[in-house]
């Protein structure tokens, strides 16, 4: 079999590559990318996978040697199953009746366990990483002494649920109270943003927005470059909370190098990532690993997913 196929299943986008199987240069491997939105698998998600794959691999169906589906959510890998996805409408998704419909092997892992693989295994190579993808939610991974962590059902580092508030003052879309998610996610900022305007006394171009709820979460660190102090005041928060809850992941894995993706720190570094070094190391007691982008950018879940699918079964 020649081809493998990578499918990264976000929040908001559904990335797919078609990749010469065993090819040891995996970015030149990849032969076509299709970015589609996620929402495109609402009602009949199976049907809907069955056909986008079909459309993208008409010639070469046949000559698939396997799928690998990098999934946000809370998964079942035993089962095959994504339970839950917190940003999309995906529920109870069992993947062995796509596996049955398309007679080619799928393997299924969480997305942010195949974002730590591909930057372990193609730009960090050291042996303890801790991968965190702020996205529209917050995941990621983990390699221990040379070991990628999967957990009993391929759940082990939903690090996104993690409590980092005590009082839960933020609801996270999974139902849950404080989890770090809610607050300096894609979708969890601009409800912290609109919390702390509540008790903010200075009038700012950014906190009339928020008030008048005409904003979004680019306003946020547009308004915040320029100047602004409610913007300012906010992203503190943002940087403080998580500078204390990557604190929580140094001082349980002890890595090397923390790297960080996801749209919400990739666009902006600046304010996200950068600030990170200094902070971390104010709570963390475990000696503060580098912080660094990461340098597959959006595609290092689905740059993991062609690595899994290319292992052998
Ligand atoms: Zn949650």
């Amino acid at each position: 079999m020649d081809y493998v196929i990578g499918i990264d299943l976000g929040g908001t986008w559904l990335r797919i590559a078609i990749a010469k199987n065993n090819n040891e240069k995996i970015k030149e491997s990849i032969l076509r990318k299709y970015i589609l939105p996620t929402n495109l698998l609402n009602n009949d998600p199976i049907k809907k996978l069955e056909n986008i794959i079909h459309e993208i691999s008409k010639n070469i169906i046949d000559n698939i040697a396997c799928i690998c589906i990098a999934a946000a959510g809370k998964l079942d890998l035993k089962k095959s199953k994504i339970i839950f996805s917190p940003h999309s409408s995906i529920r109870n998704l069992s993947l062995s009746i796509l596996e049955e419909n398309l007679k080619i092997p799928i393997k299924l892992i969480n997305d942010g366990v195949a974002g730590a693989l591909a930057e372990w295994k193609l730009c960090i190579k050291n042996d303890n990483i801790v991968y965190i993808a702020i996205g529209t939610g917050i995941g990621g991974g983990i390699v221990v002494d040379g070991h990628l962590l999967i957990g009993k059902e391929g759940n082990a580092h939903e690090f996104g649920h993690m409590i980092v508030d005590i009082n839960g003052l933020m609801e996270c879309k999974c139902g849950g109270r404080g989890h770090w998610e809610a607050y300096t996610s894609g979708s969890g900022l601009p409800n912290l943003c609109k919390f702390l305007s509540k008790n903010y006394n200075e009038e700012t171009p950014l906190l009339k927005k928020v008030i008048n709820n005409n904003f979004n979460i680019k306003d946020i660190f547009e308004y915040t470059r320029k100047g602004d102090k409610f913007g300012m005041y906010v992203i503190n928060e943002v940087i403080k909370i998580n500078a204390m809850a990557i604190a929580n992941l140094v001082n349980l894995y002890d890595p090397n190098v923390i790297s960080i993706g996801g749209g919400v720190a990739l666009k902006n570094p600046d304010l996200i990532i950068d600030p990170l070094n200094d902070h971390v190391s104010k709570y963390s007691f475990n000696t503060p690993p580098k912080i660094i982008p990461s340098s597959l950018k959006e595609e290092t879940s689905l740059i993991g997913a062609i690595l899994f699918a290319m292992e052998e079964l």
